[in-house]
C-alpha cells in the first residue's frame, strides 16, 4: 500500500519492468512516436524501402508495423535490442559528438514500445539463411522466438498499444487525429530522407508513397504533385559541407497558407525537428519580407546539414529538439 504521506522510507531500486514503463512514456506518447523511432531505426539500418502499415479500429489505432529492407538482425542482436541501454550505435560518450545515426539511445525506442504494447519482430541479415521471429510483451518479456523464413530486412508490428497504460491511453485523441500525427511523421521522414522510398497505408489503403531521390525537393513534388511544385520558388541551397550546408525551397507567397503557424518542416542532419522561432522568424521576415499577405503563413521544407559537433542532439526525450 502506498503510504499517505511520505514517511522516511527504504529506498529501492525500481524492477525493470516498472523503469520502462515510466521511460516509455516520455518517448511513447502515441501511435504517431511508435512509427516515428520504428521508421528511424529502418533508416538507420540503411533501407532503401520504409513500408508503414497501420490499422484503425471503429476508435483506436490497433496496430502500427513498419518493415524495412535494412540490414536486418541476427538472433542474438535481435534479443538484444529490446534491452534498455543496448545500441549498435555509440560506444562511450565521445560518440555522443558525431552521431550520424537517428538513433544513439540505445534500446530507448525498442524497449519502451514493448513496455507498453506487444510487438512482434521479423528480421533477417544478409548473411544469414534463416530470419527470426520474437513475440516480446509487457515490460520486455520475451513470449517466444523462432527461427523462420523471411526476406532481409526487418518487420516491426506493434499491437495493443497502451493496453497496460490506460491513463494514457485515455489521453490519446480521436483516431482522425492520431493518423494525422502518423501522417505528418511519415512525411516529416520522407522529406528528410529522399534517398529511402516511403509507403504509408492505413487499412490497406495508401496515403503516401515516396520514391528514393537525391534531394527533399523532388520528394516534396512526390507528395505534393506538380501543382504545389510550380509554387515553389526554385530550390534554394547555401553554404559549404563540412560545416554547414542548407537545402530547401519556400512556397510563393500567394501560395502561403492561411493555418497559423503555417507549415515549416525543418531537418538537421536528417533529423525532424521543432522549428526553433528565430528560424521562424527568419523566414519570415527574410524569405518573405513584405510579400507575404496578411493573415497566411510561410511555407517552407529546410534541410540542414551541420558539422555533427557543433549541435547537440541530446537534448529532448522524443528528440524533437536540438541545441548548438
Ligand atoms: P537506438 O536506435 O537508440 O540504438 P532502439 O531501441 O531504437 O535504440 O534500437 C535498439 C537497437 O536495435 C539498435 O541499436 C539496432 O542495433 C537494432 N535495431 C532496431 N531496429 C532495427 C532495424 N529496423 N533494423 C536493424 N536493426 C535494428
Ligand atoms: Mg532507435
Amino acid at each position: 500500500m502506498m503510504p499517505e504521506k511520505r514517511d522516511a522510507g527504504v529506498i529501492r531500486l525500481l524492477d525493470d519492468e516498472t523503469v520502462n514503463t515510466i521511460a516509455a512514456g516520455e518517448v511513447i506518447e502515441r501511435p504517431a512516436s511508435v512509427v516515428k523511432e520504428l521508421v528511424e531505426n529502418a533508416v538507420d539500418a540503411g533501407a532503401d524501402m520504409i513500408k508503414v502499415d497501420i490499422n484503425v479500429g471503429t476508435q483506436h489505432v490497433s496496430s502500427v508495423q513498419v518493415s524495412d529492407t535494412g540490414c536486418g538482425m541476427q538472433a542474438s542482436d535481435a534479443r538484444m535490442s529490446f534491452v534498455r541501454h543496448a545500441t549498435s550505435k555509440i560506444q562511450g560518450p565521445n560518440d555522443l559528438s558525431r552521431i550520424h545515426t537517428m538513433g544513439f539511445r540505445g534500446g530507448e525506442a525498442l524497449a519502451s514500445i514493448a513496455a507498453v504494447s506487444r510487438v512482434t519482430l521479423t528480421t533477417r541479415t544478409k548473411v544469414n539463411d534463416a530470419g527470426t521471429e520474437m513475440i516480446v510483451e509487457g515490460g520486455g518479456e520475451i513470449l517466444s522466438v523462432s527461427e523462420v523464413s523471411a526476406p532481409q530486412g526487418t518487420t516491426i508490428r506493434v499491437d495493443n498499444i497502451f493496453y497496460n497504460t490506460p491513463a494514457r491511453r485515455k489521453f490519446l485523441k480521436s483516431k482522425e487525429t492520431e493518423l494525422l500525427h502518423i501522417y505528418r511523421a511519415v512525411e516529416a521522414e520522407a522529406f528528410a530522407h529522399p534517398e529511402s522510398a516511403f509507403r504509408l497505408r492505413v487499412n490497406g489503403k495508401e496515403k503516401l508513397r515516396t520514391q528514393r531521390t537525391t534531394t527533399m525537393v523532388q520528394t516534396i513534388a512526390q507528395v505534393f504533385g506538380a501543382d504545389i511544385s510550380r509554387k515553389i520558388i526554385p530550390p534554394l541551397s547555401a553554404g559549404t559541407p563540412p560545416v554547414m550546408r542548407v537545402d530547401g525551397a519556400i512556397v510563393r507567397p500567394e501560395a502561403c497558407r492561411p493555418n497559423a503557424g503555417g507549415e515549416i518542416h525543418l531537418c538537421v542532419n536528417g533529423r525532424p525537428v521543432t522549428s526553433p522561432p528565430q528560424i521562424v522568424r527568419a523566414i519570415r521576415a527574410g524569405g518573405y519580407g513584405t510579400l507575404i499577405p496578411k493573415g497566411r503563413f510561410p511555407m517552407a521544407y529546410l534541410s540542414i546539414k551541420i558539422d555533427t559537433s557543433l549541435v547537440d542532439v541530446n537534448v529532448h526525450p522524443a528528440k524533437r529538439e536540438i541545441r548548438s
